[in-house]
């Protein structure tokens, strides 16, 4: 994709080409084995002065904005497993970020610099049994006890969560809706949090855990801002969330349809190459169509974003349009490969199931939709 790179985004590129070719692919298939990343990894972003790109610089963060962030993603996705940027974006993005925001000056002395130095692995627990897409229903509770938060519950898909050394945890501190959510940071060596990892599709190099929490004792010096004022802070963090993920489906489309551009023009069938054949030249043409107006939204959120301004209706467009978009030109591009396109051995394989996480993960489509509608006057009797 062309972002428009200054020297310096260029700089970081080429540093992190050469990271991803020599460090990376070459083990992937023993990591998506592995069901993790090991956590070698985060020490070497973190030489390499990537990890904490968009974390303060006053805790061993970069302090850049969020187009450092579409580089690195945009480099790692090269990889070819999707599972591989999900646990850096979880740790560094997602669960650090609001630490970061939010956290206290000894929270921040704590987590967010050894987050930034790899030395510690975060998740971000939000999504529950019954409250995924509906966060405002989250049901984990935890009860102030002098000194401490006493948490009880559970949550379920969290990135990390066996791997993870911390948990920015979106907990129930007052009554029902919006209005009785806090986040508190819950140190995964505390008694009465119990981990166990899930068993998914695709995304194998990212693992994945229900979390169980009975009578959880956390120091409340962990909470974040004020209490029963977390669902903002969850909300915002899901801004630089979806972008994540916008920049990921364009990334991942675009490795795919390499693939498919590089086998329909070897692969001979019928005394021809494939992409002889006007039906797989259209099909493709359809799917670089599509990539290139998923770019152009995802540009233009992340863009808004950076410049401060409001930028909701067109991040959920992008992340809307861009992980739809690589769900289905992966059909696309598996189909041309075959039988071939079915199989694990095969990266086209590997990409098509990676792909379906996509416009799940961060607030699906639907969601996405919902939020579009409501920002642009869509809704009956709220104009
Ligand atoms: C690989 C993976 C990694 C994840 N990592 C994390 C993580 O690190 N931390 C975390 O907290 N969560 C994580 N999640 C959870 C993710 O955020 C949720 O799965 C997502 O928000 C959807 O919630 P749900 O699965 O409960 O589906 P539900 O909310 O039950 O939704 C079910 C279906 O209803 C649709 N729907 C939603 N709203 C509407 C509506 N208004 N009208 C019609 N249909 C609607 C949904 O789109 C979906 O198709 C992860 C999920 C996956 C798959």
């Amino acid at each position: 994709m062309d972002w428009g790179w200054k020297d310096e985004h260029e700089l970081l590129r080429r540093s992190l080409a050469d990271f991803v070719r020599q460090e990376i692919t070459p083990n992937v298939l023993d990591w998506e084995r592995a069901g993790e990343v090991p956590r070698s990894l985060f020490s070497q972003l973190a030489d390499l002065g990537v990890l904490g790109l968009r974390l303060s610089p006053d805790c061993g963060g970069g302090g850049h904005d969020f187009w450092f962030t579409a580089i690195l993603l945009q480099e790692m996705m090269r990889c070819g497993s999707i599972g591989v940027p999900v646990a850096v974006m979880a740790h560094a993005e997602f669960a650090t970020m609001l630490i970061d925001r939010f956290g206290s000056p000894e929270l921040r002395r704590t987590y967010v610099r050894a987050a930034a130095e790899g030395r510690m692995i975060g998740a971000l627990g939000v999504s529950e049994p019954d409250a995924g897409s509906d966060v405002a229903s989250l049901r984990t509770r935890a009860v102030r006890d002098g000194d401490h938060y006493v948490v009880n519950g559970s949550k379920l898909y969290i990135t990390n969560g066996t791997i993870a050394d911390y948990i920015t945890l979106a907990v129930r501190t007052g009554g029902a809706g919006h209005r009785g959510i806090s986040v508190i940071v819950v140190p995964t060596d505390s008694k009465g949090l119990r981990r166990q990892r899930m068993t998914k599709l695709g995304t194998h190099a990212s693992d994945t855990a229900e979390l169980f929490f009975q009578d959880c004792r956390v120091p409340a010096a962990n909470l974040l801002g004020t209490e029963n004022e977390g669902f903002p802070m969850i909300m915002s963090g899901f801004e630089g969330e979806r972008l994540v993920l916008a920049v990921m489906a364009c990334s991942h489309a675009r490795l795919m349809l390499d693939e498919a551009r590089a086998w329909g023009l070897q692969r001979n069938l019928f005394g021809q190459p494939l992409l002889g054949f006007q039906v797989w030249q259209h099909r493709l043409a359809d799917c670089l169509t599509r990539i290139e107006a998923a770019e152009a939204l995802t540009r233009r959120g992340i863009g808004l974003y950076v410049g401060g301004q409001p930028a909701q209706s067109e991040i959920s467009m992008a992340k809307l349009f861009a992980t739809e978009t690589a769900r289905d030109v992966a059909r696309e591009c598996a189909q041309i490969q075959g039988g071939l396109g079915y199989m694990e051995d095969c990266l086209m394989g590997r990409l098509h199931r990676d792909s379906l996480a996509l416009t799940i993960g961060a607030g699906s489509s639907e969601t996405m939709r919902s939020i579009i509608a409501r920002c642009n006057g869509l809704v009956a009797g709220t104009a």
